[in-house]
């Protein structure tokens, strides 16, 4: 779950490193460092706890010479927080430093071996076996590239890893389950390698999408001033690596997606950029979506397949799949997805849903739907990412980089696609399109700073409040589980969702004076969860009501114009604006909340 970035150019690397690593930190932040390769061919290393800019001003990460380097920011899964364990690792004779990305599950068998050949360790990484491996396998005798192929075919688990060769200046990268991707500058004059495009978007928009096996070696000439990049698979015998061909490809994402420009944290920025955000996700190729739908049609048993916010998006549309094409659509967690597998056919579908197309559980769910040659559609936001390669076909949400660690645009846009599909199943395509359309000027009013204002007021009052319930009913019971989750991963105060009906087969016990309830209200809903309502009330619950008009019961009242089967993308707009403000308002970072990174790459 970490970031990755390294340099290899003409220019000081260390300053391009830095800004790198501020653009990756939403991957992970609890310690980063930089590697570079100094003028006298010596490794310049610089590491700490904390977060980036932090440590830059502790240790200041820009007096690193070279033109040379690379740099991580770290998630930690084995060892604690340290300044020893933070990335980059050496190996014991200073010749070779990695950065790595997952997990070695085989680290202590090789750990073990290492140590009986006589290398010492200095932290309790897993990913210190690597550099050490490497150097190990060089000492007997292979090439660099040899080396770093024999090791990476001896590990097990997922990774992204990148390589810096102290004597030749050689950069490597490769990965395997976890996602990396290659940044050619003009002419070769500037190489990257990291784990997401934003990290070099501002030098350059060609990009090499990595799969799978892959190993670059990216080699520096400098009396010629230029360098060279060639892709091999490191799972092939190191006498028959052949170059595989990668097709260089231009991003359509602009810089500005990855900056701040006016606004103080991406995360309100992203919940600004949905008004633009979920008409480009309506905008799919008609064609495509149409295709998409004979494949639903033809199929025997669909599933959509999602973690975490998407999940959220998936289960809102199975009731707009139920209710405007009388299709069933079986909602699963990709974490428990393996539990299906005795109903996967070679005629069932698997649309599987992912903002980065990195999330391993999804991963590890199409997987076992291929291995039941499954179809397989993915819906995801990054372009080339390791979802979109194994799938057959792909819709993409269009939504431009999403920095913030908490969904948001891509929620909406990931509602708006399945949306789209779900009228196109009705047979109703330009209908459903038309209705997208017309949430433009909803969504405008839904951020403007009014609004914000007004919400500024509710995340005053319950600042203070340990718990917060949320009701909902059909779709708009979905869309309480994602308010639930956006208040708690941001604010840490407990939230929890539960489907209106539910309230009084227990959870009601909870309530008492003056406890916080969100409740979405839509008007076919209106009814029955106006008697829910008012059995909160009626035990002194302070009610906060969205919908299209208020009630006499609600303390605090949020106007969303009803938009029938479109409501789910524009209620939780509400709910987003306030998990920002609570976090603003109670100290905390709001892109960079305690323990989350944002594309979850471990099991
Ligand atoms: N397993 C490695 C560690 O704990 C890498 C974690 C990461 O992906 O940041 O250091």
């Amino acid at each position: 779950m970490c970031g990755i970035i390294a340099y290899s150019g003409e220019q000081k690397a260390s300053p391009i490193l830095f800004e790198g690593l501020k653009r990756l930190e939403y991957r992970g932040y609890d310690s980063a460092g930089i590697v570079t390769l100094d003028q006298n061919s010596e490794l310049e290393l610089k590491k700490d706890i904390g977060k980036v800019r932090d440590i830059h001003e502790r240790l200041n990460l820009l007096d690193l010479e070279g033109t040379i380097g690379i740099a991580h920011t770290r998630w930690a899964t084995h060892g604690g927080v340290t300044q020893r364990n933070a990335h980059p690792h050496v190996s014991n004779s200073a010749e070779i430093a990695v950065i790595h990305n997952g997990i070695v599950e085989n680290y202590k068998e090789l750990k073990a071996m290492l140590v009986s050949e006589g290398f010492h360790f200095e932290s309790e990484t897993d990913t210190e076996v690597i550099p050490n491996l490497i150097e190990h396998w060089m000492k007997k005798g292979l090439s660099l590239v040899e080396a770093v192929a024999r090791t990476l075919q001896s590990l097990e688990g997922n990774f992204a890893i990148v390589v810096l060769h102290r004597a030749s200046g050689t950069v490597i990268g490769s990965k395997n389950g976890s996602p990396l991707v290659l940044g050619i500058g003009k002419a070769n004059s500037e190489i990257f390698i990291a784990s997401d495009i934003p990290a070099f978007l501002d030098r350059t928009k060609d990009v090499v999408y990595l799969y799978d096996g892959d190993m670059v070696v990216v080699e520096n000439h400098p009396k010629e001033k230029k360098r060279t990049w060639r892709i091999f698979d490191f799972r092939s015998d190191l006498e028959a690596q052949e170059e595989l061909p990668r097709p260089v490809q231009s991003v359509s994402w602009d810089l500005e997606h990855a900056q701040l420009g006016e606004f103080d944290h991406f995360l309100v920025k992203e919940i600004t950029e949905q008004v633009d955000t979920i008409q480009k996700a309506a905008a799919q190729d008609r064609e495509l979506i149409e295709n998409i739908t004979r494949e639903i049609k033809n199929a025997k048993g669909v599933f959509l397949v999602a973690s975490g916010t998407s999940f959220h998006a998936c289960l809102s549309s199975s009731y707009l799949f139920a209710k405007l094409a009388s299709f069933h659509i079986n909602t699963v967690l990709a974490s428990e997805f393996s539990a299906y597998e005795n109903f996967l056919k070679p005629e069932t579908l698997v649309i599987a849903v992912s903002q980065s197309g990195e999330t391993i559980d999804v991963l590890d769910a199409v997987k076992t739907a291929k291995k039941k040659n499954c179809q397989v559609v993915s819906i995801v936001n990054v372009m080339g990412s390791s979802l979109t390669q194994v799938a057959d076909m792909t819709v993409l949400l269009n939504a431009g980089p999403e920095v913030s660690v908490l969904s948001t645009k891509t929620y909406t846009a990931t509602l708006a696609v399945l949306t789209l599909l779900a009228y196109s199943l009705a047979g109703r395509y330009d209908e459903g399109l038309r209705k997208l359309k017309f949430l433009w000027n909803i969504v405008y009013n839904l951020t403007a700073q009014n609004t914000r204002k007004k919400i500024q007021q509710l995340a005053d009052k319950i600042r203070n409040e340990e718990h917060i319930f949320v009701l909902g009913r059909g779709p708009l019971y979905a869309t309480a589980l994602e308010a639930a989750l956006k208040i708690k991963e941001v604010s840490y105060i407990h939230a929890e969702a539960f489907a209106a009906g539910e309230l009084k087969h227990g959870p009601i016990a909870m309530i008492k004076q003056n406890t916080i309830c969100i409740v979405f209200v839509s008007t076919d809903t209106e009814k029955t969860i106006l008697s829910n309502a008012m059995e909160v009330k009626s035990r002194g619950g302070y009610l906060v009501g969205i919908g299209p008009k208020p009630l006499e019961s609600f303390d605090f009242f949020m106007k969303v114009p009803e938009s029938d089967d479109l409501n789910p993308i524009l209620q939780i707009i509400p709910i987003q604006i306030l998990a920002y403000q609570l976090a603003v308002v109670l100290g905390h970072d709001p892109d960079k909340p305690r323990n989350l990174a944002k594309s979850v790459t471990v099991r």
